[in-house]
């Protein structure tokens, strides 16, 4: 089935929204109709397999949907695409549950959902939905009336939308669609893996920092999260005593918006490091996305810097792979826009290969630093380990690089 937006590229645009105190009561009352209506459906659903072993259909609660408007007003102010939406959802989440069941995993069962879990509506022919005024200055939401928007760029055609709310605040997101428009050549190739020490390290000797960890930022959480530990009272259990303690509550969305900055400033980095990658070169060698775990698991364990690492080093850890796989993806999409070349590559022990002789030996990592033992090569080993994936990249290891796997884990 050809669509109109073949060979075209999914592009978000978030906009923030202004809802009156009326208005945003009436979007709060949509989210707890939807959600209520959520759990509904999946209850229905649940019920009917454990007492009578059968399964409720879709299409038959599609059609009990359009009595239950009927019945309850509260269920029919909510615009009705947004209501199919959530039925559609629940139905991933059943597709989902059973694909795992299928292939012999144990899968979750689709969870009931709490207030807090349940933070946008969904629009899925927006366009139809939600109309601008001409200057894009106000929206108007089927059901609570035309919302003033922030001003700046210039939403393009859309087709989904959603309405999202974020720490008290709302949002409007419209999936549009563009053709991808390709930068010109540069001839240059570059190699990236995730660091030790840094988010990531290049093969030409450049390395991306993770956004100054120890920030102004960084202390502004620290400084909310005390003051929120203060105005927390728990019982010997642990358990929260003042959990809807108006101070506490509001020391609780400080520290929200707190992180939430905190993370804004470190995607925005992220964005403009990925930006000026591909923007340099025309071919980039990653690691393969479906070899991550494995990639992870053993780099994580054997391969970390020094050999009585504290759990804090885990810690940190954590944080930068995050970051790197957030970039990762950054430059994965960036680089179908620009129809720039992602090349995929087995990522294990990059870090213990020479990338002048390609020798696999533990030893040769000694710290920050890379010594070969057989041929005396020396760089940065985070570097080194990029130009492993370059090297990997252009010509394909004959020899699997796992092959020496049980005598490393047994150095280890
Ligand atoms: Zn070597």
């Amino acid at each position: 089935m050809a669509s109109r937006f073949d060979g075209q590229l999914r592009w978000l645009h978030k906009v923030r929204l202004y809802p009156t105190c009326a208005q945003e009561r009436a979007l709060v009352a949509m989210l707890r109709a939807t959600r209520e209506l959520y759990n509904a459906l999946l209850m229905q659903r649940r019920d009917a397999w454990t007492t009578r072993r059968v399964s409720v259909p879709s299409r038959d609660q599609y059609a009990q949907l359009t009595e239950l408007r009927e019945a309850e007003p509260r269920f029919a102010c909510v615009y009705r695409e947004c209501e199919d939406a959530v039925l559609h959802r629940l139905d991933l989440g059943f597709a989902a549950f059973f694909r795992r069941l299928k292939r012999g995993e144990t899968p979750g069962y689709p969870r009931f959902k709490r207030a807090a879990r349940w933070n946008q509506l969904e629009f899925s022919h927006g366009n139809r939905a939600l109309k601008f005024d001409t200057l894009q200055g106000r929206v108007r939401i089927p059901g609570a009336g035309a919302v003033r928007l922030r001003k700046g760029r210039t939403v393009p055609e859309f087709g989904r939308a959603f309405l999202v709310t974020k720490n008290g605040r709302w949002y409007a997101v419209f999936e549009a669609h563009r053709a991808p428009s390709p930068l010109p050549t540069t001839g240059c190739r570059v190699g990236i893996d995730r660091g030790i020490r840094v988010l990531a390290a290049l093969s030409d000797g450049t390395t991306i920092e993770n956004l100054r960890s120890g920030s102004r930022r960084r202390a502004v959480v620290e400084r909310h999260q005390r003051s929120l530990d203060t105005a927390t009272r728990k019982d010997a259990a642990g358990h929260v005593l003042n959990r809807r303690d108006p101070v506490r509550v509001a020391a609780s969305r400080r520290l929200s918006r707190a992180k939430e900055r905190e993370a804004n400033a470190r995607r925005d980095w992220l964005h403009k490091a990925s930006g000026e990658i591909v923007g340099r070169y025309d071919r980039i060698a990653l690691e393969a996305l479906n070899l991550r775990g494995m990639a992870r698991s053993t780099r994580g364990t054997t391969e970390k810097p020094g050999t009585n690492v504290a759990q804090k080093a885990g810690l940190n850890r954590s944080i930068l792979d995050a970051g790197f796989g957030m970039l990762a993806s950054l430059i994965r999409e960036k680089a179908a826009y620009a129809a720039r070349m992602v090349i995929e590559v087995n990522a294990r022990y990059t870090s213990q290969t020479c990338a002048a002789c390609g020798r696999v030996c533990k030893e040769s990592r000694k710290g920050p630093r890379f010594v070969c033992v057989r041929c005396g090569h020396a760089a940065d080993a985070d570097v080194n380990a990029a130009q492993v994936i370059l090297l990997r990249a252009e010509s394909p290891p004959k020899r699997a690089p796992g092959t020496a796997r049980g005598r490393q884990h047994g150095a280890a």
